[in-house]
């Protein structure tokens, strides 16, 4: 440990514990970084510089004394995607929601931008497109998740758009969906709304415009014009029961029909049908309905899945629900691989039974950077994440339904929700959501600050 810190790791951890882990802006700060430091050494290699590895990357250079930190990541833009919703519903314009890459990766971490296309982690040695092959004594791997355009039959990111078949999933696809929520509301007609079979990011976002369709109508007059439907291959519209009985009603009071177990099988953009299927299980028996929808205006949701090259590394579960996506097998409570010590994980592509939201990276960053400085020390990684994650169902232009809740689904709400009957819709949390959170992204946790 440096000489430098402030205080020693026994009083820093029994402090991070006894502070509740918030998710809201007032919770910012528990890991005051400057508090700790550690002489740890060692050559740490991020993948992926999003959310979570730019998050990783800032904190590790605060922590450690002398960093050697590479990223690897091919982007010139940094987005915020949750963003992606308000820009689909004019709230914000395209330009708010990215900042160059350049100036997002902290200074002193050497950034190769390149694309990843294989790791070994038997050799600790991971390929790239083209700067050969680049070697780790420790890998934080935080590539997000890939969107698999090509297993929706008769749709691709290129033709996002035709047959007005849309989706927010995609930056260019978020703009397109705002000109055709607009155009929707004047012509009137059939919308159809769907999620996807596979864990997807933000979980609420499907949901968030299609309520927010609803409430634009409604303030142009046009609601009566328009039918609305939503239909999710969940066996139900949203699985955390102390928000569920609000989010239905809500539904409900706004008439719009909700079809559960339900998925896409192919889009026909030319006669503007939606090719689905139901399937239920009655006894031991699965029985597959096909339906098929006329619609105006559709928005759905690709599957997603983790990157092939993680798929093909060794790295991902090998059994149970998160291995047919080929999330990467990590202990859910310390994020440190379960097979691979040297190796971190956490962000989208982490195999951990929670939402896939930047809320949720925000909570595991410190677990995560903090157990991997104990193994750098050759020490037992001790700080555990609860499987906090937070999901802003915005209902209307005002108000958010903000769900936050842990691996239990027990409620979590940050401070200053704590004061507010949360299971309903809040106008504050709409403020949290439009001014508060972008710049917590941009400005505190891609700076290693506001966990
Ligand atoms: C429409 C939408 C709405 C959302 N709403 C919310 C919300 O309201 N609240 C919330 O908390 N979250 C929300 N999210 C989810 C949130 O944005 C993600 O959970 C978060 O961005 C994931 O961060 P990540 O670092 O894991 O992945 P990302 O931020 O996606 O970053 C992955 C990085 O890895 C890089 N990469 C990928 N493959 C390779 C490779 N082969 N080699 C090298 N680099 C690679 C990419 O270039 C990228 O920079 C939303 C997302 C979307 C799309």
């Amino acid at each position: 440990m440096s000489e430098k810190k402030k205080i020693s790791r026994r009083k820093f951890l029994k402090i991070a514990a006894a502070t509740t882990v918030v998710g809201g802006i007032a919770g910012a700060g528990v890991y005051k970084a400057t508090e700790f430091s550690s002489k740890a050494k060692g050559k740490i290699v991020i993948i992926g510089g999003g959310c979570a590895g730019l998050s990783m990357a800032a904190l590790l250079m605060r922590w450690l004394d002398e960093p050697d930190i590479t990223l690897i990541d091919p982007s010139d833009r940094q987005y915020y995607q949750p963003g992606f919703t308000l820009v689909a519903s004019g709230v914000y314009s395209p330009d708010e929601v990215w900042k160059d890459q350049a100036d997002c990766v902290p200074s002193g971490v050497k950034w190769i931008k390149d694309t990843v296309s294989a790791v070994d982690p038997s050799q600790k040695e991971i390929t790239t497109a083209n700067n050969g092959k680049v070697f780790y004594d420790f890998l934080v791997l935080t590539p997000g998740l890939q969107i698999n355009w090509d297993k929706t039959e008769g749709i691709s990111r290129e033709t996002l758009g035709e047959g007005n078949v849309h989706t927010i999933y995609d930056f260019e696809g978020a703009q397109k969906t705002w000109a055709a929520i607009q155009k929707f509301s004047e012509t009137g007609g059939k919308g159809v709304f769907t999620d996807t079979y596979t864990k997807h990011k933000c979980g609420g976002a499907p949901k968030k415009i299609c309520l927010l369709t609803d409430d634009y109508t409604r303030q142009q007059n046009t609601r009566d014009n328009v039918t609305l439907n939503f239909y999710t291959a969940a066996k139900i519209l949203y699985d955390v029961p102390y928000y569920t009985p609000r989010l239905l009603e809500i539904y409900d009071e706004r008439d719009i029909d909700i079809t559960l177990n339900t998925r896409i099988k192919g889009i026909d953009t030319y006669a503007k049908r939606v090719h689905m299927e139901t399937i239920e299980t009655v006894g031991e028996e699965k029985v597959v309905t096909p339906i098929v929808e006329d619609f105006d205006f559709l928005h759905f949701t690709p599957p997603m899945s983790a990157p092939d090259f993680v798929k093909e590394s060794g790295l991902s579960w090998t059994e149970g629900k998160l291995a047919g996506e080929g999330w990467v097998m990590v202990n859910k409570e310390t994020l440190v691989h379960e097979k691979y010590p040297n190796v971190v994980c956490l962000g989208d592509c982490a195999g951990i039974p929670t939402s896939k939201t930047s809320a949720a990276i925000r909570k595991q960053v410190p677990v995560a950077a903090m157990n991997l400085i104990s193994i750098m020390e050759g020490k037992t990684p001790e700080q555990k994440y609860n499987g906090y994650a937070a999901c802003p169902i915005i209902t209307d232009y005002g108000h958010v339904l903000l769900c936050e809740f842990d691996y239990d689904k027990n409620p979590q709400p940050s401070f200053p929700f704590t004061m507010m009957d949360m299971s309903k819709e809040q106008q504050a949390a709409w403020h949290l959501k439009v001014r508060g959170l972008k710049p917590l992204y941009f400005y505190g946790m891609l700076k290693g600050y506001g966990f």
